[in-house]
């Protein structure tokens, strides 16, 4: 079915933004507070109540914007959407309708070798609703801290055709908003959501099937897995010659599928009007200027650089770039090493294995990195004395080519030194040569190891490689 089937896929992403207070009112913002300790009579919605915009929050939005190749409206403001939720005491959320902030940018993803790029619609403010907690004995309650957090609602085009291209559109906006420095983006704190939105159609076919929405998923994964399980929901249900309706859907992470909610409600539903309380919101030329020059150096720019400036490959340059964290430290490294092809590899093959956390943390400093790989460079180390010292600097740093004199641990690169060697182990194990003889070709591994362990892993490892076998053959 999936040959003969295409999946339409747009995603709309929450992102909460990392104000110290909320949208219209001054509360804290702290995430896991005690229930109900950040609430005053405006995002508790009392009557007589005036919401304040955070003039942040627009900041925020608009770097968001910036950084996402949007356009940023300059006349622009507030709507309001009408619903009851019990999380809601106010029955309506303080939103953007037909006039959000930034809109028509774009993001590009790299998927199997190829790029591809994602249009994002729109990306506008708006405020979180509060939790309601379960409690089987207690029955349910109201938590009001999350009331009026600062949220940018970020809408794609449905422009997305398969699971793991929107993973790889969820992971670069996730990068964009860490190095915008808008959001933590931690997930597991709900900082960052996202509902997918997907229809399928024949292949071939422009028209677009009727869509269904999953809602709040939150994690990268789930969002992949309730797209792979809606498409073929989907499909079986059009070969069986049903028809789709238009739903709101949950995805359930224990058994993998997704359950209707609700029949979609259409934007009429909401009667938004222009936000009373507010007046409209007027953006100057100045501050989006002022705006953009804040922004640091974005992925897209610094990959091309890595790639112009020290011959990197495009995959290493996307994998550094993933993570600001990652990228200002190989920035950092790079500027004190004569090898940034070398250092790129050691960051990317030893180092990045041993971050446990989601955010890059190293705790080699970037110049004594640098000095590891122009040593293995420069030939003065082999690589298993390189992870050696790293293994080492992680515990505790101190400027490797130091260690490396102290210790004596350069690479043996001396032909006499290593002939001697091979010739010792020989004599003590005249086997390995008739062994050799006889076509076993372990035997010279079986060399290659025993001076590698008798010179402590210093040997020059090609050096010796070469040699062994010149000297197995002379015997
Ligand atoms: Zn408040």
């Amino acid at each position: 079915m999936a040959e003969r089937y295409e999946m339409i896929v747009g995603l709309e992403v929450h992102v909460e933004l990392k104000t110290e207070t909320k949208i219209f009112c001054s509360c804290p913002t702290i995430f896991g507070a005690e229930p109900n300790t950040q609430c005053c009579p405006v995002c508790m919605g009392l009557p007589g109540a005036l919401p304040t915009l955070n003039r942040r929050v627009v900041e925020y939005a608009i770097k968001a914007g910036l950084a996402t190749n949007c356009r940023i409206a300059r006349q622009t403001g507030l709507d309001r959407k009408n619903y009851f939720y019990p999380d809601l005491p106010k029955a309506y959320q303080i939103s953007q309708y037909d006039r959000p902030l930034c809109y028509g940018g774009w993001l590009d993803i790299e998927s199997g070798g190829e790029k591809k790029r994602i249009g994002i619609t729109r990306i506008h403010i708006e405020e979180d609703a509060g939790k309601l907690i379960h409690d089987g004995e207690r029955g349910t309650m109201i938590d009001c801290n999350r009331c009026g957090v600062p949220l940018i609602e970020i809408v794609s085009e449905p422009d997305i055709r398969s699971a793991q291209e929107a993973k790889l559109y969820l992971k670069k906006l996730r990068s964009l908003m860490l190095y915008a420095g808008v959001s933590d983006c931690k997930m597991n704190e709900g900082s960052l959501r996202c509902d997918v939105n997907i229809s399928v159609r024949p292949v071939g076919s422009s028209e677009l099937g009727e869509r269904c929405e999953i809602k709040n998923l939150n994690s990268f994964a789930f969002a992949a897995k309730a797209i792979e399980y809606e498409f073929e929901r989907q499909t079986a249900l059009l070969e069986r010659g049903e028809r789709l309706t238009r739903e709101t859907r949950r995805f359930d992470a224990s058994s993998g599928k997704t359950y209707a909610m609700r029949s979609k409600e259409s934007a009429e539903d909401y009667r938004y009007f222009p936000e009373p309380d507010l007046p409209p919101l007027t953006v100057s030329e100045e501050t989006v200027a002022r705006l953009a020059n804040e922004l640091p150096r974005l992925p897209d720019l610094r990959a091309e650089e890595y790639i112009s400036k020290y011959s990197l490959s495009e995959y290493d340059s996307e994998i550094i770039t993933s993570d600001m964290a990652l990228a200002d430290y190989f920035e950092a490294a790079v500027r004190t090493s004569a090898y940034p092809k070398l250092l790129a590899n050691i960051l990317i093959s030893e180092i990045l294995g041993r971050v446990e956390q989601e955010d890059f943390y190293c705790p080699i400093s970037p110049e004594n990195l640098a000095e590891i790989a122009d040593m293995s460079g420069e030939g003065l180390i082999n690589s298993s004395t390189a992870k050696k010292l790293i293994k080492r600097l992680w515990l505790s740093d101190e400027p490797p080519r130091e260690v490396v004199m102290r210790e004596e641990l350069f690479q043996i690169n001396d032909r006499e030194a290593l002939t001697e060697a091979i010739l010792a182990v020989i004599r003590a194990d005249a086997r390995v040569v008739a062994d050799y003889k006889s076509g076993r070709t372990v035997a010279a591994k079986s060399v290659v190891g025993r001076v590698m362990s008798a010179t402590g892993g210093r040997a020059n490892p090609a050096l010796l490689g070469e040699l062994t076998q010149e000297i197995l053959k002379s015997q």
